[in-house]
């Protein structure tokens, strides 16, 4: 089911001060995807996702879930939670500890006074979903982090609910059973073509399982597109920062081409890929991914793009060699196969594919 918000205003007061919490926020969520509020502490994701759920009651705009207003300042609308027909995943797993896994599942379908077997049916097959199957009768306590938020997935979905909204479901699992759990979750939404809402401060969560990305700052929503969009085709620079490590080189326009625009800078003159037309003299920041600067082989004469640096550090971190190579004055991060033969101090040619130099907006 989609979901509108239009105009979404919400404010709190603390110690006699204001905090816009969401401010004039648009969105359309697609239905049946998986779609993620992403953006740094204190943005307003949380109120977002809380004022679609009911649990706080927006200053003014309107949400529409599948059609149907739930909420509207101006028609004096507003839906409780439990007749949203949403279901809900937290932080903290909240499940019950007193009750099994079966009891907690069976919850959300016990309250709606269902009969005996119809609940005991749907949580099976709901168990059977989340790979619990004979799990039933466990204690809740007695199950790892990933299991546990598995339960809680389960008490989300039990009672088939239309969308189903997550806040920060993985933060508390360690590095490991967070990527696990990360592509379990993926793999189950996808299999269920739900409309989901995930919030998260997490920048690779939201890259690897989410079909579409709204990246939210100071309670706005400033950018929205797919992974890749926000990862690669952003041209704010606060998007292309928040989405991944990038250096940032400030520059102005020199000359506007029919593919590419020169960028003049302290290092020498940037190509970067074309996205607008942009007049000579115009300040420009170029951006470039750590993993688009390509180290070269050999002694290089130079040339478009191509750099000559000094190797200030280098980390060996597994899959890749990081580290931070000084060109001139500037200080460059950079991420190259952990096979290349490079030492720390030595003097390198560089490279910077012009497709992958982007131009920022400041
Ligand atoms: P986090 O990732 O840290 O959970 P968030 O992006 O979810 O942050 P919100 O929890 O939505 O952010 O908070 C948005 C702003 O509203 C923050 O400045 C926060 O301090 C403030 N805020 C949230 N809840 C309240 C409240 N009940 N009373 C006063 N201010 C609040």
């Amino acid at each position: 089911m989609e979901i509108r918000i239009k105009g979404l205003n919400k404010n709190y007061y603390s110690e006699g001060k204001k905090i816009e919490a969401l401010f004039e926020v648009d969105l359309t969520i697609p239905a049946n995807r998986i779609f993620t509020l992403l953006g740094p502490s204190g943005c307003g994701k949380t109120t977002l996702l809380r004022c679609i759920v009911g649990l706080e009651m927006p200053d003014a705009g309107e949400i529409a879930i599948g059609g149907e207003i739930v909420f509207s300042s101006s028609k004096n609308i507003y839906v409780p939670p439990e007749k949203r027909g949403l279901g809900m995943v937290f932080q903290t797993y909240a499940i019950w500890p007193h009750m099994n896994v079966f009891d907690n599942v069976a919850y959300p379908l016990q309250t709606r006074n269902e009969s005996k077997e119809e609940i005991a049916r749907k949580v099976e097959k709901t168990l059977h979903f989340v790979q619990l199957d004979g799990f039933g009768s466990r204690p809740a306590t007695k199950l790892s982090g990933g299991q546990q938020q598995r339960v809680a997935l389960a008490r989300a979905l039990v009672a088939e609910p239309k969308v189903i909204l997550f806040d920060e479901p993985l933060s508390n699992l360690d590095a490991k059973l967070r990527e696990e759990t990360r592509k379990e979750l993926r793999s189950f939404l996808t299999e269920l073509g739900i409309t989901a809402v995930y919030v998260t401060h997490d920048r690779i969560e939201a890259l690897s399982l989410s079909d579409a990305v709204a990246v939210m700052k100071s309670g706005r929503i400033i950018e929205m597109g797919t992974p890749r969009e926000i990862y690669f085709a952003s041209d704010r620079r606060f998007v292309a920062d928040f989405t991944g490590r990038a250096n940032f080189i400030e520059g102005r326009v020199a000359a506007d081409g029919d593919l590419f625009t020169m960028i003049d800078t302290a290092i020498g003159p940037i190509a970067c890929e074309k996205k607008a037309a942009a007049s000579p003299g115009k300040a420009a920041t170029v951006c470039i991914r750590p993993e688009f600067i390509r180290v070269l082989k050999g002694d290089s004469k130079g040339g478009e793009n191509i750099f000559r640096g000094r190797v200030e550090s280098l980390v060996f971190v597994g899959d890749a060699y990081e580290g931070e190579i000084r060109v001139g004055e500037t200080l460059l991060i950079f991420r190259i196969e952990p096979t290349t033969a490079v030492r720390e101090g030595e003097e390198i040619a560089l490279h910077f594919d012009p497709r992958h130099c982007s131009i920022l907006l400041n």
